[in-house]
This record gives C-alpha cells, structure tokens and sequence, in this order.
C-alpha cells in the first residue's frame, strides 16, 4: 500500500522524502509502532487462519496505513518480520504446506482517486525511465474479486496441485477441495502449453449464490457466513472435500506464476491463451491507455456492483507489456506494477448499544438496533432495522456485540450479525434481546397479529401516541396531502411534545381545527449541538414559535405560517390524496387512484359492496376488505365527517359540461381500443358517471372488447353481459344505454366473428 505521505515499501508511488524521516522515534512512537504491529499480525490471523475476522476490512486497511506511516517517518523500525514487509497469511498446520514454485504477492492499495493518480503518475515516470521502447504502458484494467486467491499447478496441461497463497512462499495444499470446483479444468483443452505452469486467481461464491446459501443456513436453524470472502475462505479451507463439493464456489483467473516455456507478451494475451486452454478468464477486463479511460471503469463499475456476479472491493490496474512488469519487479510484498483502487467501505463493525421497539402506522413494533454510529458506504448511521423477533433471533444479534454493520450503496443498511468470537470480551456483558409485552408508547398489551404473521402489534390504534405520530407523518408526505412543513419532528410536536401535557393534536380528525395559537406553548426536547456535534445533553426549545426576546416577542416561525398556508391547500388536493392520507391498510397512491377513478367521491367508496370494490382494477379482494374493516370502525368515520366539515374536498371535480349518460352503469373495459388508451377509456367513463370495472360479474352493465380481448370476453359472453366494440362504446359514451343497445348486438356480431376467425 502506499500513502501520499509516504510508505516504507520501494514501490513506484511511494514519497521517500519525508522532512521528519530522520528524527529519532521517542519511546512513545516505537511502542505505539509495536502495539500496532502486533494489533495487525492478531488481525491478520484471525482473518486468514481462521476466516474470521475481529474488525471491518476498513478498520485493519487503517491501522495498516498507520504502520506504514510510522514505518516512512523512522524506517529504522522496520524489520524482516514487520507486517509491511509480509504477504499476508500463514499456513495452517491442517494442510500440508507446500512451496510455490514462484512468488506470489498481494497488491499495492490506493483509497481514493487522488492516490490512483498521484500512482499511475509516479508508474509512467518509472515506465519512462526503464526506457525499452515501450511509451506510454497499456492498462489492463480489471475487477478486485472478493475472495481467496489460489494458485493451480499445470504439468504436462494436468492440474498436479492446488494451493492457498500462505505467506506467498509457502502456501496450504488444498488440491483434493479444488477439485470439487466444476469449471477448474483438471485438464487443459487445445495445445501450445508450457510444461509446468501456475495459474493465479481467484476463488469466490458468486453473489446470488452466497445469499441462497445463507438463507438455507439459516433455515436449518444455523448461523449465516458473513460475507462471500470469508465463506469462500472457509469453504476451500474445509478439512473434507465432500463438504467443499456442498458449497457453490467459482473461480477466475487473474495471473500467472511459473510459466517455463510460455511465450505472450503482454497480461492480456497470456489471458487470451488461457481461456484458450480451458481456464476461466473473467469477462470484465479492458485493456485501457488513458487515466481517463481507468477512472471511467472505475465509474462504471462502482454504479453497477450490486449486480455483479460476484462481489467486488475495489478495481485492479495491471501494466499490461509483461516485459516492462519484469523490468519493474516487485517489493518483499507487492508488485511493482500493478495497484488496487477501493472502493469505499461498505462492510463496518460497530458496536450493538441496543435493540429498541418502534410502533408503525399500523401498530406494527419493529426491533431496531441502536448503534455506536459509524461511516459506512459515505453516510453516518446509527440505526438500523431489525425487522421482527425472528430476525433478531435468526441473525443472532445480542445487545452488546460488536455487529457487521453493512450499507451496500444507496441500500438501506443493515445488521448483518454478530462478530462471535469478540463476544466474551464485551462489556458490561451481551444480553438477550426481549420483546416487550406492551406497548412502549401507550402500555397497551402487545397482542400477535394475524395467523401467519410473525408481527406484534399494539391494537390501541386509536390513541396510541406512536401510531398517531406516524399517521400524522405519513398524511402529510408527498404521496399524500404533500404538506412539506409537516415533516418527522413537526408531527412530534404535534402529538408527543414535552410540553404542554395534552398535545395539540390528540386526533389526526382535529387536524384542521388547529389554530396558530394551540400552538404556542409547544416545546420539544432537543439534543443540544456544539459546533454541529451532538453533545449527548438534551434542552427544552419552543418548536412552532420563536423564543421570543424583551424586544421582539414570541410569534409563529416562518416555517409555521407555511404549516398553516399547507394545511389550507390540502383541503383542495384529489380524492386520491385524500385517501392516502387516511392511513387504509395496503391502500397506497396505486389503489387510491383507481379507486378514485372508479367511483368518484369518498360517499361512492363509503357505501360501495366489499365485490364492487373488488372489481375495480387495481384493487382487489384484499384492499376491499381492508376498506370495509376501516369504514366499519366509527372513529374512522368521524375522521372523514370532521375533515369535510372543515373544508376538505370529498370528491374530484366534474367536468359539467360532459353529459352524465353512464350514471348508474359499470363497464369493463378489456383489449385493446384502436383510439383509446385504456386509461383514456376509463376516464371518459368516469365524467360520463360511470364505474370503470376491471372484472366481469353480473352486474357489470357492459363490456367493451377491443382486439386481444382474452378472459373477459368470455366471461361476459357466459352472463349475458352486453359486449360493446370501440364503435359502440361511443355511441354509448354519447348517447347512453338506449342507444347503445344496437350497438351491442353488432359488438356481439363482430366479437363472434373475430373468435371464429381466431380459431
Ligand atoms: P488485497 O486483498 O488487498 O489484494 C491482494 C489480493 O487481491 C491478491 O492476492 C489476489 O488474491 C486478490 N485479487 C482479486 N482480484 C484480483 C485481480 N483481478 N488481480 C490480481 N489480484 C486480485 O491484499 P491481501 O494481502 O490479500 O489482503 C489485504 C486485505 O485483506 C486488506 O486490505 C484488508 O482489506 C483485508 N484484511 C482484513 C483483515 C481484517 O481483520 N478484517 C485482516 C487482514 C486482511
């Protein structure tokens, strides 16, 4: 690895000149330098000797950069043995040690893009220098597998032996478990191979693969690997190769190691010829010439690493003219000519504070834990779901751990388990997570949810101050009534204030009945910030009004004039919005628009038949049962009769110009209309006073088929259910049902025709 401030390694990018390089290391410098070293060698062989690490990869590539700092300012420190000067890795006294015939190295790391630069920089002067006519070197550029690196022994194109890099001397003979892996040729295919050949790559456990892998572990009740690195590890490492066989390992190619006899002039030649024999070269390699054109890959391949075969931690930059990485050479520990850019940590290990409940909307309690907050993937997090007890329980977590913290991305993060073997060493020591019995909001006795569901929930919808607070939040989101000036903090206030005692809203039916003066005397409790740090102390602030001084006096805050301009226009907002807004269990902007659609005003919806809303397209047997249970609770009613009373709006707004001929009708539309689009048809039902229905029953009042029609049509044919072409339905559209009774017979006629035709 080198640093831009400098690195005890020879490497090409590494700054030799320190000013401080001579100054003497006090007594303080050398013990921190050995406490280090020894900090690294523990981490080092928890992590390869027994695939299991005690601290995030960030975590160790840090004390490492530390080390080789100290290492550039007093190079007097450094000895054969420091953790600088070492590949990685020792051999485990299960395996059978065996020597490589050459070398085999880790690689230089850079961190960030800047460092990359300042490399491949220092690389070109170096390339410049050797002078061989090479110019300006050709980049191979390729992707940093997560997983183990392995050499392959070819002799004669047989596979004689396989083993862990170890110590890049001495590696672990693991030829028996390699040979389980299905695309590793035991074989080579074709001709033109050297006599004795080492083959470097890599092994892993390909993404999709490792997630199905874990959730089969943990549905035979054991604990889940945590990460494919680590299982790829293990799995290689296992002591039986039938156990080996059971695990879906992969392997590619990224190297080459003793090669008597083999002729290519370049990395990505030797990979072409490779791939020629048999052996599994990696498809996502380029041959670059420019930084542009690496960072471009770097791009690239950041966006899409999620959707990798398999998982990535950074990217490799190789040069790619054989003859000028020989000229180049390598450190006790790295090549010369070739670094490894990393991405940005997304796998962290914090420690688990607690695991505390929430109440949702729906009265659902969720664990989350509570984390001593870390940086993981560009963001500060110190929460993260822990979904329901069974997953605390499958995930093995214990308040008190040290927890594999992950945040692939923009992905929400999450806890992946615990680090088992810091376990015994917390303290005050980890304890059992319990879910509590009542309600942590209101004291309400926890109560199951429905069979088959694994969720606890607190059945005090109505006045169960969590549950208020989220609905609160959630009428007022974008989807919603879109009132901005209601965001997280402003619905505390509104229902869990420190102050007054009662809050001012104590029913989201009173919402539009609050006045700016309810609000003066709202105060939060606020963690108080020093310089924009949070400071753990907690103060009392005024949240709706200004604190007022001699001079100026409390008054409403800007944000709370907006609340109420908000709160106004939202009596106006489509039906829709409405009954988002309403909290209706599995009611979401989709049903809520075709609802909308389908009937109108809320009074429609109300009173409509649990079939009727079933009908409609997008709603379905669930959803309509949901809204019978909600309109059937009285306090429900009342939020929808005190909201109108205050002003809001119940009904979508007719165009009363459109002649209402459908009033009283329900029409399906199905096929496809050589005019219409099916929303179009819908619509135009809609102003006319129609039900748009998305299934045939017998009281549908018509169908209108157009071409494809499938199930519908005949659906309608066995009720009897008049079948109207695009003709006809606008006729209908027109005229209504008396006209259109012609025009169904000959819809009829023509539907008839168009099936005989077909068959
Ligand atoms: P490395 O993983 O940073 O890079 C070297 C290895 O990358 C090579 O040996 C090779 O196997 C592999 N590799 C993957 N794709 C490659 C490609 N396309 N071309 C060439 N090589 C490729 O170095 P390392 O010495 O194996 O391990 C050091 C890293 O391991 C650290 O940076 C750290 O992230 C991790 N580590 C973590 C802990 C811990 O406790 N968490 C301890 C030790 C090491």
């Amino acid at each position: 690895m080198s640093t831009a401030s400098g690195t005890a390694g020879n490497t090409i990018a590494s700054t030799q000149d320190s000013p401080e390089q001579d100054a003497v290391p006090s007594g303080s410098v050398r013990e921190e330098y050995e406490n280090l070293a020894d900090l690294v060698r523990k981490y080092r062989f928890a992590y390869y000797q027994e695939d299991e690490p005690l601290v995030s990869d960030a975590e160790f590539d840090t004390l490492f950069r530390r080390l080789e700092e100290i290492e550039a300012l007093h190079p007097e420190l450094v000895s054969n043995d420091s953790p600088t000067q070492e590949v990685g890795g020792e051999v485990s006294a299960a395996f059978a040690a065996v020597e490589h015939l050459q070398r085999m190295y880790s690689l230089e790391d850079v961190f960030s893009l800047e460092e990359l630069e300042a490399w491949i920089t220092k690389a070109e002067a170096s390339v410049a220098k050797i002078g061989n006519g090479a110019g300006q070197p050709a980049w191979l550029t390729e992707l940093k597998i997560d997983g183990l690196a392995v050499s392959l022994l070819y002799r004669d194109g047989k596979l004689v032996r396989a083993a862990t890099r170890g110590d890049g001397t001495t590696g672990e003979d693991i030829t028996h478990n390699v040979l389980t892996i299905k695309e590793i040729p035991q074989e080579l295919t074709g001709t033109g191979f050297p006599p004795e050949m080492e083959v470097r790559g890599e092994v892993f456990i390909p993404s999709k693969a490792f997630a199905e892998f874990n959730e089969a572990l943990i549905e035979a009740g054991k604990a889940p690997l945590a990460n494919p690195r680590n299982a790829a590890a293990g799995s290689l490492r296992q002591k039986d190769p039938a156990e080996t066989a059971k695990r879906p390992l992969k392997m590619f190619v990224h190297g080459i190691g003793a090669r008597e006899g083999l002729e290519t002039r370049s990395q990505s030649e030797t990979y072409a010829v490779m791939q020629q024999w048999g052996l599994p070269v990696s498809p996502y390699f380029e041959v670059l010439g420019s930084l542009q054109e690496i960072l471009a890959f770097i791009k690239r391949y950041g966006d899409k690493r999620h959707s990798l075969m398999h998982e990535i931690d950074g990217i490799v930059v190789k040069v790619d003219d054989l003859a000028t990485q020989r000229a180049l050479g390598y450190t006790t520990r790295v090549p010369r000519w070739a670094v490894a850019y990393k991405y940005p940590p997304e796998e962290v290990h914090t420690k688990l504070l607690d695991i505390a409940v929430n109440v949702g909307r729906t009265g659902r309690v969720t664990p989350f834990g509570v984390m001593e907050p870390v940086k993981v993937a560009g963001s500060t997090v110190g929460m993260a779901t822990l979904h329901n007890q069974d997953v605390v329980k499958a995930k093995g977590v214990k308040i008190g751990d040290i927890v594999v913290l992950r945040k692939a991305g923009d992905v929400i993060p999450e806890i992946v388990g615990p680090v088992l073997a810091l376990r015994d060493q917390q303290d005050p020591p980890v304890r059992d997570f319990v879910m509590p019995t009542e309600c942590p909001s209101c004291g309400t006795p926890l109560a199951p949810g429905k069979e088959g569901d694994v969720d606890i929930r607190c059945p005090n919808a109505r006045s169960c101050p969590a549950q208020l607070r989220e609905r609160v939040f959630h009428l007022a989101g974008r989807g919603a009534f879109d009132i901005e000036a209601l965001g997280w903090e402003a619905a505390i206030a509104l229902t869990q204030p420190a102050e007054p005692e009662v809050p001012p809203l104590t029913t989201e039916a009173a919402l539009f009945d609050i006045t700016p003066e309810d609000l003066a005397n709202v105060r939060i409790r606020r963690e108080k910030r020093s310089k924009g740090v949070a400071t753990g102390e907690f103060e009392l602030v005024p949240y709706f009004y200004s604190k007022g001084t001699a001079k100026s006096p409390s008054k409403p805050t800007a944000t709370t004039v907006k609340l109420f301009q908000e709160l106004e226009k939202a009596k106006a907002q489509p039906l829709w919005r409405l009954l988002v807004a309403l909290s209706i269990r599995h009611v979401g902007p989709r049903a809520s628009r075709a609802l909308a659609q389908a009937f109108g005003t809320m009074d429609a919806i109300r009173n409509a038949s649990e079939e009727d809303l079933a009908h409609v397209d997008g709603v379905g047997p669930t959803i309509a049962a949901a809204l019978k249970e909600w309109f059937a609770e009285d306090w429900h009613l009342e939020i929808i009769d005190h909201w109108a009373a205050a002003g809001v709006r119940m009904e979508d707004e007719r165009d009363e110009s459109t002649p209402r001929t459908l009033e009283g009708l329900t029409i399906v539309v199905t096929g496809s209309l050589p005019n219409f689009s099916r929303d179009e048809a819908k619509e135009a039902i809609l102003v006319r006073g129609g039900k748009a229905a998305g299934s045939v029953s017998k009281n549908t009042s018509y169908v209108v088929a157009g071409e494809n029609a499938g199930t519908k049509l005949d659906k309608a044919e066995q009720l009897g259910v008049p079948v109207l072409d695009e003709d006809g339905f606008r006729e209908l559209l027109a005229n209504g049902p008396a006209a259109a009774a012609d025009a169904a017979d000959a819809g009829e006629a023509a539907a008839s025709q168009t099936k005989q035709e077909a068959e």
